[in-house]
């Protein structure tokens, strides 16, 4: 078995893997690393593959995926809320970045019918191939899957992206192994650091937004379509907030999407309460209205990269009744960090220094340090440590917590293959 890492293993984006076993080949993940223009993974030519798996729907992990579908069909293995959530993101991702782009919606449709739907801890064979496959819940976002992949007596397993530790969305990981690995993929995006404790982190975020309301002010919490939107919604309302809930835009669409595949989520039934309660907009004349309101308004996109966020914010920023909770993540270059580092509001023709307050709330869905040494610590056999999906120092973080339980460890750079003998 040869294991080739065809994205880059050394940022958190471009994940892509080449599994290749007696001459047949799967590919783990085909992301792109969100740059402008996004920057693509290696190419391998679609009538050598066997088999493509996705493990979630971030674009880091899915966006150049269509691309293998062009001129070519194979089997698809993908939880069936993954695909769901991929054809919002792709869409979205061709709206923002079409221009740039070697496919169309077409091949993502095709690539959808290629779909077999996959469940957790249920193997399966990937025809004409002697690979065995299986998911274990990751525990990331709804639909998010580990993979174990083992042919000619080595078998693997690939985190991709992991949270250990439970949320109101979602379950944890699944990361009861009996088996013995001969490698471990795992990601490290926060191998370098533990976060806040999330009982600590909910309660201040939901009496800082209770401040701004009692205030008389408008929240807007800018957040990630995808799972962040939902789980804000859910700590607000299980920590005792009774106010005026607002979601907008692409976040409705994935919480009806995450709605329906139910088995997914921890208490749907919450869910679904929650959402029920929320003034859903979807209009500029509703959007116009709600942003004078005293109430909660959570829309996408989560770094302030666009979505309708962005209008919201150019409307409350220079009010300091109002304020601004960022919840995750704030890539470097993005308005979100800007407005973090330097309290300046810098988006589309907007530009000036915030007197909304500003707060950040670091709810994140990848395990931290302590996480990861609880995944390595349980390992049985003797598997080397693929360490990737993090910068510098979150794999050097792994790496020495690794070395430090005795195993081997692995830092591939794009590009690079491991060979078994
Ligand atoms: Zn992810
Ligand atoms: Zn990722």
């Amino acid at each position: 078995m040869k294991i080739k890492f065809l994205g880059s293993p050394e940022i958190v984006g471009r994940a892509a893997i080449l599994v290749n076993s007696e001459g047949k080949n799967i590919i783990l993940d085909y992301g792109v690393e969100m740059s402008k223009p996004p920057k693509l993974p290696i190419s391998f030519p679609p009538r050598d593959l066997n088999g493509l798996i996705l493990t979630h729907a971030h674009l880091d992990h899915i966006g150049a995926s269509p691309y293998l579908y062009v001129s070519w069909g194979m089997p698809l293995y993908i939880t069936r809320p993954t695909l769901e959530l991929a054809d919002v993101l792709i869409k979205d991702f061709l709206k923002l970045s079409g221009e740039y782009l070697p496919y169309e919606y077409i091949d993502f449709t095709y690539m959808s019918q290629n779909a077999e739907f996959v469940e957790y801890r249920k193997e399966f064979n990937v025809p004409g191939t002697d690979f065995r496959v299986e998911f274990r819940d990751a525990g990331h976002i709804p639909g998010s899957a580990q993979v174990i992949i083992s042919a000619n007596g080595k078998r693997i397993l690939y985190t991709s992206d992991i949270n250990t530790y439970e949320t109101r969305l979602q379950k944890p990981a699944d990361v009861n192994f009996d088996e013995e690995f001969d490698m471990v993929i795992i990601e490290s995006t926060y191998g370098y650091k533990d976060h806040p404790k999330r009982s600590s982190l909910e309660k201040a975020f939901v009496e800082k937004v209770k401040e701004v309301i009692e205030d008389k002010g408008t929240v807007l919490v800018p957040a990630f379509a995808v799972a962040r939107s939902q789980e804000i919604l859910l700590v607000l309302r299980s920590r005792g907030f009774d106010g005026k809930i607002v979601m907008d835009g692409m976040a409705l669409e994935v919480t009806e999407i995450l709605l329906r595949n139910r088995g997914y989520l921890k208490s749907p039934n919450s869910l679904k309460k929650a959402f029920g309660r929320v003034k859903k907009v979807r209009r500029w004349r509703e959007r116009k209205r709600v942003v004078k309101e005293n109430c909660v308004i959570i829309a996408p996109a989560g770094m302030l990269g666009g979505g309708a966020a962005v209008f919201y914010i150019s409307k409350l920023y220079k009010d300091p009744k109002n304020g601004i909770f960022l919840v995750g993540y704030q890539a470097p270059g993005t308005p979100g960090r800007t407005l973090l580092e330097e309290g300046v509001v810098q988006v589309s023709d907007v530009t000036g220094k915030t007197k909304a307050k500003k707060y950040y709330f670091e709810f994140s869905s990848h395990t931290d340090r302590s996480g990861l040494k609880g995944v390595l610590s349980q390992l049985s056999g003797d598997p080397v440590i693929a360490i990737v999906h993090g910068e510098e120092e979150g794999r050097m973080g792994v790496k020495e917590l690794a070395e430090e339980l005795g195993f081997r460890t692995y830092l591939p750079s794009t590009g690079d293959m491991y060979a078994f003998d």
